[in-house]
């Protein structure tokens, strides 16, 4: 039986006096909750305060990119001992932002992958198709290709010690969500085709929804048989949301 995963992605938003009224609205809701069902993924100056704050409690927190490499001249870079440091047991790698605004491939993102890995902490995959890739019907072409590219360095062994999230490009931040059904079909395609690797991977890995999800429609969403939980942006930023999102989990 997987145990639903539910991850706050604040993105570039807080500071440190918003921080502290969300993570002790957080704590006093959450706290006793089941260790780390429940995750918070903040920008990096703010990773000591969530330290601070979370350490304890059964939340638990991550950072929202990072460096492929461990150390070096990287200027305005951080990598993945970095976050050990304040206690980070995930990051977000591949999100689409990330992906689009950033220039990062598969091939950044794979890499990104296995140096998570490699330090110990667990990554969370985005994978995702716009909506041109949509209408265009190459939807699990775009993500089968998003998958091959991680499996190709760090194998399905790599992929058991992951989340995946499947977030619809289409359906990030614009309030459009993907339908329950939608969402359901990506995920089964996604843990079919790493079965055909792996049954025991494929059936033990967290797949989250991605886009939109809020306090309405997250008990819907995470409902359906492949829906895992869900990775949350805007809804992250507001307490009762995310706290009725965590609960729906
Ligand atoms: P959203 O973002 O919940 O604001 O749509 C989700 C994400 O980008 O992870």
């Amino acid at each position: 039986m997987r145990k639903k995963l539910v991850a706050g992605n604040w993105k570039m938003h807080g500071s440190v006096v918003e921080n502290k009224a969300l993570l002790d609205a957080l704590v006093a809701a959450l706290g006793q909750a089941d260790a780390a069902a429940c995750i918070v993924c903040a920008p990096f100056p703010y990773l000591a305060q969530v330290q601070s704050v979370l350490s304890g409690t059964g939340l638990a927190w991550g950072a929202q990119n990072m460096s492929q490499y461990a150390k070096g001249a990287y200027t305005g870079e951080v990598s993945a001992p970095m976050l050990l440091d304040f206690g980070c047991s995930h990051v977000i790698v591949g999100h689409s932002e990330r992906r689009a605004l950033y220039g990062e491939d598969d091939a950044a993102v794979a890499a990104k992958f296995a140096a998570a890995l490699a330090a110990g902490l667990t990554p969370i995959l985005c994978v995702g198709e716009t909506l041109d890739e949509r209408q265009a019907g190459v939807t699990e072409t775009v993500i089968g290709r998003q998958l091959d590219a991680v499996l190709a360095v760090s194998g399905i062994g790599g992929m058991g010690r992951a989340v995946v999230a499947y977030e619809p490009v289409w359906a990030i931040g614009t309030g459009k969500t993907a339908s329950p059904e939608q969402a359901q079909a990506v995920h089964a395609f996604i843990r079919d085709r790493l079965a055909v690797l792996d049954k025991a991977v494929a059936a033990a890995l967290v797949i989250q929804y991605g886009g939109s999800v809020k306090a309405a429609n997250a008990a819907e969403l995470f409902s359906q048989p492949d829906i895992d939980g869900g990775l949350i942006g805007g809804a992250s930023l507001v307490a009762d949301e995310f706290i009725a999102i965590c609960r729906a989990a």
